[in-house]
């Protein structure tokens, strides 16, 4: 009996062994870097001001990604807001649009994803898939965080411990992403350039539905023209909105508000035999900017379509639509406008670097664990992500790899009563005033989605909450109280550091 026990003993210490070594084995493949050695530290362009730029030379190409819904034993799951949310349809058609952009020295490219997120391993596969012969210096891949098109996260799959994830269909955007990077570069003509800033009030078409109420309201637009013909050769445009328009219960895939604005820019829009709009025809390119904090055409926001003399509150894609043509009716007539200031000598400056930052956040951490999250660490609790600043011109992008809220590009951090940490805002000056360049562009999820980037001094987990609030949305979706404030310092370094460099003696 006694000899009985002991057995029994050591069988169940080995098993606990062997569980235990199970469970490390786990945790080391599911945290294992997918992209090892990965580096990058780049300064590229003109050494000085004085250097006169070649002339400017644009492409544009375009590659669809619509996932196959043919297959009902493989059920595409829809991201952005609850798990379990099955595709039933394509209502409009879901895109990589890509832009490269050549001054004679330097060739960088931009594509934007109808997509919820991209991880840095992501857009290190599609650099990696670019061809050697496409010369590309840079590559810039920012998601439109688009709430109705295929989980690319793994946050919503058939329920909370199933990845939403198809491989498949991940290997094809990122194919998709080089090969409109390819298009592109095939595409390359002579350009001119003319930068727009156009105010645009978020009054009836974007909330704010977290204090302090600040927006990053205004569009932003490199306008490329053909020097011989005069025609579009394509548009660059930033604003900054979650493309949530439809809402949680939309399951059909759309592009949202970036999809009828890019249709919009290319097409025109004519109803009822009258044409409201028309359109440059070339390619845009739609990229969001600063959309945390939280931007939206919340269902309680009614949208006027200034064409359709129609007003929507109901989520659906008619007011998706609504809130492009608002957009458009704001860029359009400036685009058009006579006397446009254009010019073909820009010089291209790229300051990009990677780096490593803290991941806090307990459930990130758990759905790594459980593969959910498929992405690497370079080191334990530790992310591989990137920042770059790109000067065009007279224009410049701050490329912010998550959600940032619009109160650290424009400024107007707080430390209200119910913060966590008691300091002094940190993310200051407003990445605005620390950028080059007269129009000042902010690419959102911008080679990566870290979630959003909140003001340390407005970090808010812990009771009593922010402004005497129950409690704020946010944190649950950020990797930590420092990410904001270690990003702001890094992007800060590549402004001086371009400043330095570009500016006269
Ligand atoms: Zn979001």
């Amino acid at each position: 009996m006694k000899k009985f026990g002991w057995r029994m003993l050591r069988w169940g210490a080995a098993l606990l062994v062997v569980l235990a070594a199970a469970l490390v084995l786990r945790g080391l493949y599911a945290f294992r870097d997918r992209s090892p050695g990965y580096q990058l530290d780049l300064r590229l362009g003109p050494s000085s001001a004085s250097a006169t730029p070649k002339p400017l030379r644009v492409g544009f190409g375009r590659v669809k990604i619509n996932p196959d819904l043919s297959d009902p034993r493989r059920p595409v799951w829809l991201a952005g807001f609850s798990q379990n949310r099955a595709a039933t349809g394509i209502h409009d058609d879901l895109w990589a649009v890509a832009c490269v952009l050549d001054d004679g020295d330097t060739r960088i490219g931009i594509v934007g994803l109808d997509a919820i997120g991209f991880f840095h391993d992501d857009v290190i596969a599609v650099r990696r898939a670019c061809r050697p012969e496409w010369k590309l210096d840079y590559a810039i891949v920012c998601a439109m965080h688009n709430h109705s098109t295929p989980d690319l996260m793994g946050l919503w799959g058939p329920n909370p411990l199933r990845s939403g994830v198809d491989q498949r269909y991940r290997r094809q955007v990122i194919s998709a992403a080089a090969q409109a990077l390819g298009d592109a570069t095939a595409a390359l003509q002579p350009a001119l350039v003319a930068f727009h800033e156009i105010p645009m009030s978020p009054d009836g078409l974007v909330a704010d539905t977290r204090k302090p109420i600040v927006f990053d309201p205004d569009i932003r637009v490199m306008h490329f023209t053909s020097p011989t013909q005069g025609t579009t050769i394509g548009t660059i445009v930033g604003w900054a909105n979650h493309p949530e328009t439809p809402w949680s219960k939309n399951t059909e895939i759309t592009a949202d508000f970036c999809g009828f604005l890019r249709e919009t820019l290319e097409h025109g829009f004519s109803h009822d035999g009258h044409t409201f709009a028309r359109g440059l025809g070339g390619i845009h390119l739609y990229v969001n900017g600063a959309v945390g904090g939280l931007m939206t055409t919340h269902p309680t926001v009614t949208v006027h379509d200034p064409w359709l003399n129609q007003d929507f509150k109901e989520p659906s894609h008619d007011k998706s639509r609504a809130v492009a043509h608002r957009l458009a009716a704001g860029i359009l007539p400036q685009l058009v406008k006579a006397g446009a200031p254009a010019t073909n000598a820009v010089a291209i400056s790229v300051r990009a670097r990677t780096l490593e930052l803290p991941v806090d956040n307990k459930l990130f951490l758990a759905a790594s664990y459980l593969g959910l999250l498929d992405r690497g660490h370079a080191h334990w609790k530790k992310m591989r992500t990137e920042v770059a600043l790109v000067t065009i011109g007279e224009a410049s992008i701050a490329c912010v790899p998550g959600e940032i809220y619009p109160e650290i590009v424009n400024g107007g951090i707080e430390h209200p009563e119910g913060a966590d940490f008691d300091l002094a805002p940190l993310e200051v000056p407003p990445l605005r005033e620390l950028m080059p360049g007269r129009i000042k562009f902010v690419f959102g999820l911008a080679n990566d989605e870290l979630g959003y980037l909140i003001p340390k001094s407005e970090w808010d987990v812990a009771p009593p909450h922010l402004y005497g609030s129950q409690g704020v949305y946010g944190e649950v979706n950020s990797c930590g109280p420092d990410s904001a404030w270690l990003l702001h310092q890094a992007l800060g370094a590549l402004c001086r550091d371009l400043k330095s460099t570009t500016s006269s003696p």
